[in-house]
Formats: structure tokens, sequence, C-alpha cells
């Protein structure tokens, strides 16, 4: 998910600023998008599955607009726990002694269940399947508390990878996990309004600068006197790997470390690891394009626009089905002359299910490569998420079930290499990184055995 939040000391139009930063985070989630906007007195929430172009026609940002907006937040969602229901959508919001409040949250809590079966015990009620439900919930239930305080409770209650942006009336707040596996922002612009958001591209389309990241375990909040920060929980640092990798848009920088010149180094990388006589470097578009760049430079071998993309389709990943999928490789994806009479080594960002690799392999054959090398720039998937990456449950991960000559011949390549977890470390930031969805050593805890329907 992608989550973005405004704070402005003057009026200003906070609704078509909260749509533009869900347009430049439409990559985080494609399924709905939503936003609420407070003007210190009327609160409005608007949300509905769906692209942010689809939900927010002119009537839906009409009816969000105040003319005295101060407060925003917003929220596109990729379906993680709680399936693509509607009354799923965010933000949430909910009425408290603390006034009303709305979360919008990306990530996911692993011990969600416990604390809710906990409330539910004491007699609290849930409306939706949502696990940023509880949070909120937590929240409201501290009554005695100011909304800071509250939250930093709740903070540190709820364990796994998070990174939210709440709101009130008169306050913006946004808070990272103890570990920073969720990316979370801070920007301001020249006229001193703040912008708190998943990716620094959010916050350069509504003319903000990057001020700097909200620190792993951190609480900010932004009201009529400024920044403030609290920090909450600081654990040692573990950012998600698949931020690089894969999820994070290229032209962001998270954590001080570029996104698109992470990418180049795993290519370099990976041609390093695994060199292979060819012909043509070509990458599967976009995801594969700068580990591409980084590939052909090390090895020498020229970089070719082998594979045409149709800018009108969305992400793969996010179709919800197998047979969706299926369909929208080859809605979006076809093979130029680049590639005829060549060796080719394809290289791409990740195999998660193997249907988009071994499709592409195919169509490459087809259009007359005489080899395949596919070359990939994260290691194998083989364990579930539970920080937000839906990289699908591990009987799906065709990584977790059979070996790396295994998934060779199901794809039909000549050869196949993925990157050393070393080698992405080194790419990425040579420190703290989680890699659990490669390694299975999950920084920020797992669910409850029995919770574990992703395991099965
Ligand atoms: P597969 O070949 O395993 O079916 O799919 C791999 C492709 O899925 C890669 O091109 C990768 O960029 C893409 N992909 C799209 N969305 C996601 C996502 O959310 N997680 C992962 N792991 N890969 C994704
Ligand atoms: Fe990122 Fe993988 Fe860790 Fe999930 S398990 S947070 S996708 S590195
Ligand atoms: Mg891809």
């Amino acid at each position: 998910c992608g989550v973005f939040g405004m704070y402005s000391p003057e009026p200003a139009d906070l609704a078509w600023f909260t749509y533009l930063g869900l347009f430049a985070l439409q990559h985080r989630g494609q399924e709905a998008a939503g936003m609420c906007v407070s003007d210190g007195e009327k609160f409005h929430v608007e949300k509905d599955l769906g692209l942010v172009t689809q939900v927010f026609d002119e009537r839906r940002l009409d009816a969000v607009r105040l003319a005295n907006a101060r407060v925003s937040i917003g929220h596109v969602r990729y379906s993680t726990t709680g399936s693509n229901l509607r009354f799923n959508a965010q933000p949430l919001t909910t009425r408290t002694n603390k006034g009303i409040l709305g979360l919008a949250h990306n990530g996911n809590f692993v011990n969600a269940r416990e604390v809710r079966n906990a409330m539910l015990m004491e007699g609290a009620l849930f409306a939706t399947t949502n696990d940023s439900e509880v949070m909120l919930n937590l929240i409201a239930r501290e009554s005695h508390l100011d909304l800071i305080e509250a939250t930093a409770a709740a903070m540190q209650q709820l364990k796994g990878g998070y990174a939210c942006v709440l709101m009130s009336r008169t306050q913006l707040l946004g808070f990272r996990d103890p570990h920073g596996v969720r990316p979370l922002v801070i920007g301001q612009r020249e006229d001193g309004a703040y912008v708190i958001a998943s990716e620094p591209c959010a916050l350069f389309t509504v003319g903000a600068r990057l001020i700097r990241d909200v620190q792993p375990g951190e609480l900010v909040w932004v009201d009529r006197d400024g920044l403030h920060s609290l920090m909450v929980e600081p654990k040692a640092p573990t950012p998600c790997a698949f931020e690089w990798i894969y999820f994070a848009r290229s032209d962001s920088e998270l954590d001080g470390v570029d996104t698109h010149e992470s990418r180049v180094r795993m290519g370099i990388q990976l041609a390093k690891e695994h060199p292979v006589e060819a012909d043509v470097v070509v990458p599967v578009p976009d995801s594969g394009i700068g580990a591409a760049i980084g590939y052909a430079r090390q090895s020498g071998i020229p970089f070719d626009y082998g594979l045409y993309k149709n800018p009108y389709a969305g992400r793969t990943f996010i179709a919800p089905t197998q047979e969706a999928r299926e369909l929208k490789v080859k809605m979006k994806l076809s093979p130029t002359s680049a590639v005829r009479g060549k060796r080719v080594i394809l290289v791409d960002d990740s195999i998660v299910r193997g249907t988009t690799s071994s499709q592409i392999v195919n169509l490459l054959r087809e259009a007359g490569a005489t080899e395949v090398h596919f070359r990939v720039s994260s290691p194998p998937i083989k364990h579930p998420c539970f920080y937000g990456i839906d990289t699908a449950a591990r009987k799906e991960l065709v990584a977790s079930t059979h070996s790396i000559e295994e998934i060779r011949q199901l794809i039909g390549a000549d050869s196949l290499s993925f990157i050393s977890e070393g080698g992405i470390r080194e790419a990425v930031n040579g420190k703290g990184l989680c890699l659990a969805c490669f390694n299975g050593e999950y920084p920020a805890g797992t669910p409850l055995l029995n919770d574990v329907d992703k395991l099965a």
C-alpha cells in the first residue's frame, strides 16, 4: 500500500494535493483509493475500489474538497490481509473521545489477531477484517491519554512491519515500525506545509522537498506549532529489501539509498556472480530495467529493447487471480525484433510464482531468440512476507517447492541464476535489511503458528 498525509498552516486545496500524492504512489496499490480532509471542523471521507483516477472523478474530489482545509491523509490499497472488499478500503475512520480520527496504513501487524481477540473479549466492536482497524481501536481505547501518547502506546502493542499516517481535525501523525521495515518520508513545501508519505515521489508532485526519512520506531506529528518527534521504540533498522528490488518507484530515495542506483548495482553484481556468453541483454519492463542496465554495463554485452510493454497495462502481480495474471502478461508484453536470431540474457527483478517468467521465455523463443538465459536480481523467494508485500502463500512460491534447476526447466530457460543474499546487501546499503522472504529470518516477528495460513 501507499500512504500520504499533509498538514498546511494556511488553508490549501488538500483534496487536490492528496490526489496528486496518491497518483504518484499508484504503483504501491491499485485495488482501492481513499482520502480524508478536514478544515478543523468538518471531516470528509471518500474511498472506493479502483485506481486513483477512477475513484476520484471530479464529483468525488469535490465531495472531499474544503475551502479551509488544513489536514488530509490518503491511501492506495493493495490487499494483503482482508480481502478485496469495499469496506476494507482506507482511510479508516472512527469517533473517539479525541474527536474523529482517520488512519491510513501500509504493512501488517503480525499479532493483530491476538490483540483483536483480546479486545473482542473485552467487548470491542470491529466493522472490517482489516488489521488497521485494530490499530485505530487500540488508540481509541486509551481514552485517558492524548492522541500522541495513545498512538505511542498502540505502537508498543502491535508488532510487525508498518508505516502509517493518522489525522485528527487538527493534527497529522506519521509513524514507522521499530525496525523501519516499511518506508516513510517527511517533506516540506516552501509555504511551510508538511507532507508525510511512503516515498519521496509523492512529495515532489505536491511541490515539497525531502527533509528526511521517519526513523525506525519514530512517531512524528505536525500541528500549528510545526513538526515534532518522539522515539517510541527504535530497534536495529532492517528496511525491506524488496522496496529496492521491486516495489518502490525508481526515482525514490529511501533511507538514503537511491532505488534506481541500487538496481543498477544489483545488475552489476548479478553479472559478476553469473556471467554468460550472449548477444544482447533484455530487461523485463519495467521492473527489470535497472538491473539489466547494470548487467549490460558490467558484462559489456549491449542492452536492447527486446520486450515492448503496453503502457496502458498495470502491474501484473497485483491482479488477484492466477487466470487474471496470465491474461495480463499477454496484454502487457510482446517481443520486439531485437531478440530475433540472438542469444538473449533476460533480466527481471524477481520470480514469484513463475507465471510471468515462463510466458516471457516462451514469447522470446517464438520471436526467434536462439538462447534465453534468465538472470534474476533478487535471491529465490522461499518464504511468505508478513510485513505487507503480498508475495503469495508459501505453496504458490515456486522457489519454496522447487530447486533452481527445476525452475529452469519449468520456465524453459537455457540457464537460470539468481543474485546472492550477500550481493543484495552490498547493492542496497551494506547494512541491516529485511531479507525474510529469501532467508526466513523475520526481524519483526511472525504471526502465531496457527494464524499462519500463508505457510500452508
Ligand atoms: P512470476 O514470473 O513469478 O510470475 O512474476 C514475477 C514478476 O512479478 C516480476 O516481473 C515482478 O516484477 C513482478 N511483480 C509484480 N508485483 C509484484 C509484487 O508485489 N511482488 C513481487 N514479488 N513481484 C511482483
Ligand atoms: Fe520485504 Fe521480503 Fe521482508 Fe517482506 S519479507 S518485508 S518483502 S524483505
Ligand atoms: Mg516485473
